[in-house]
């Protein structure tokens, strides 16, 4: 059977931005058509996408699976089925389960999980060290082998700086990119929020935005001495994007990612203790805020990541200080993000870069929407409005500081293989401005 999307404005950055039909057959991209042309196969599932836009399948390149070890947070199914719902076709899976991705047992199961699911795809990320603990290096090479994307040691910092360079330089041979999880342990010193005003009102131990770019100028500076590229995850603070457009200028091989909490809260909106707006790196203000903004606007930050980091209430239903850091993110990042191009920031071409084409490009696959290649499709409804419900989350947690959030823009449809996995109901009226999705 064939499928005919219809009637959508079809964007695939530097190839398409016009109306087009497209024709998927099988698992690939059978022809990209005039609205008009017909073709004489009878046997058509049509799909309606008029005031649509359909673009390359967004990727999600930090995300948390929590399987193996932590099945009560989120599985891979519900990740997953989170991560399609999203509009994600692919996600990048961090190494800090139970047991770490740090061998190529790990990988292959991680792999084969997410293979026999048959949603988003998933491209894991392996640790650096054994057990992300910073000591012994892990088993890199078997890792690649089994499928592994990049490394990071990611919800822990590599603190020791020549481990980082021999890391640096041995994926430079690889080919494997290394993302960094930004933050000197000893100035972060145990703080649970930013560190300023908001904090000192609140009573709670602040984080200040040091603890970052510490970490970011010497992994820049590694990286030049060896002439290595290096990914800075989930970039916050006006320092870091300063000195990563600084890195940048002078030719250095950084690329970065923020997430949406960055450029749409600040530290002012945690209030009343609430442990959804616990995250790390934390909230930071308005000026960190207008930063990173400015970061998306003129490039230094390449692409958007939502950091998904799904806790269960016992693990947020405790004092701020002893909370766990991390909120979901897959199921609000685009209607999140699309905010930036309503509000004439970015545009529509620069965010597709910024959540499929760049992530792609950094860990390696094709992104293309061009015959022959793979039906990896994401259908944004860029118009509708909605509040954001967390009861219809397909995640398993529901830690988010977004509850009630009014948005406009969401996932419609997403393809993965040429397959439909995740469709919003048609039969919803268009129209139906701040109702709940
Ligand atoms: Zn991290």
């Amino acid at each position: 059977m064939l499928i005919r999307i219809n009637g959508a404005h079809v964007l695939d950055p530097g190839n398409i931005d016009e109306k087009k039909d497209i024709i998927i057959k099988d698992h690939l991209v059978e022809a990209i058509l005039d609205p008009d042309e017909n073709i004489t196969k009878t046997d058509i599932k049509i799909i309606d996408a008029k005031g649509m836009i359909v673009v390359p399948g967004l990727i999600d390149i930090h995300v948390h699976l929590r399987e193996p070890g932590y099945e009560y947070k989120e599985t891979i199914e519900t990740g997953l089925s989170a991560a399609v719902r999203g509009g994600f076709t692919a996600v990048c899976s961090m190494p800090n389960t139970h047991p770490v991705n740090d061998n190529s047992q790990v990988t292959k199961f991680i792999i084969s999980r997410a293979n026999e699911l048959g949603l988003s795809k998933v491209y894991p990320a392996g640790a650096i060290t054994q057990g992300s603990m910073g000591d012994r290096l892990a088993k890199i090479n078997d890792m690649k082998q089994a499928g592994i994307v990049a490394v990071t040691d990611d919800g822990n910092p590599v603190e020791d700086s020549n481990m980082m360079r021999r890391v640096l330089g041995y994926c430079k041979g690889l080919k494997l990119p290394v993302f960094v999880h930004a933050e000197e342990l000893s100035v972060a010193n145990g703080g649970s929020m930013n560190e300023g005003p908001s904090a000192k009102s609140l009573g709670l131990k602040g984080i200040p935005n040091a603890a970052e770019s510490i970490m970011v100028v010497r992994d820049i500076a590694l990286s030049k001495l060896i002439d290595a590229p290096v990914h800075f995850c989930h970039v916050s603070t006006k320092e870091s994007v300063q000195a990563i457009r600084q890195a940048k200028k002078r030719g250095a091989k950084v690329t970065c990612e923020t997430a949406p909490h960055y450029f749409t809260l600040t530290d002012e909106d945690v209030k009343d203790y609430n442990t959804n707006f616990k995250m790390n790196p934390p909230l930071r203000s308005k000026e960190d805020r207008q930063a990173i903004i400015q970061g998306l606007i003129d490039g230094t930050i390449d692409m958007i990541a939502s950091d998904h980091a799904p806790h269960s209430i016992s693990d947020k239903d405790v004092g701020f200080d002893k909370a766990a850091f991390g909120i979901v993110g897959l199921e609000t990042s685009l209607s999140l993000s699309l905010k930036l191009v309503h509000d004439g920031l970015l545009t529509m071409e620069e965010l597709v870069n910024k959540m499929a084409k760049q992530p792609a490009k950094l860990i390696g696959i094709n992104r293309d929407i061009k015959p022959g290649s793979m039906a990896d499709l994401t259908i944004i409804d860029p118009d509708v409005s909605y509040k954001i419900n967390p009861e219809l989350f397909k995640s398993k947690s529901k830690n988010t500081p977004f509850f009630g959030f009014k948005v406009k823009g969401k996932p419609f449809l997403t393809m993965v293989n040429g397959k439909i996995v995740y469709q919003t109901d048609e039969n919803l009226n268009k129209k139906r401005d701040d109702k709940d999705e």
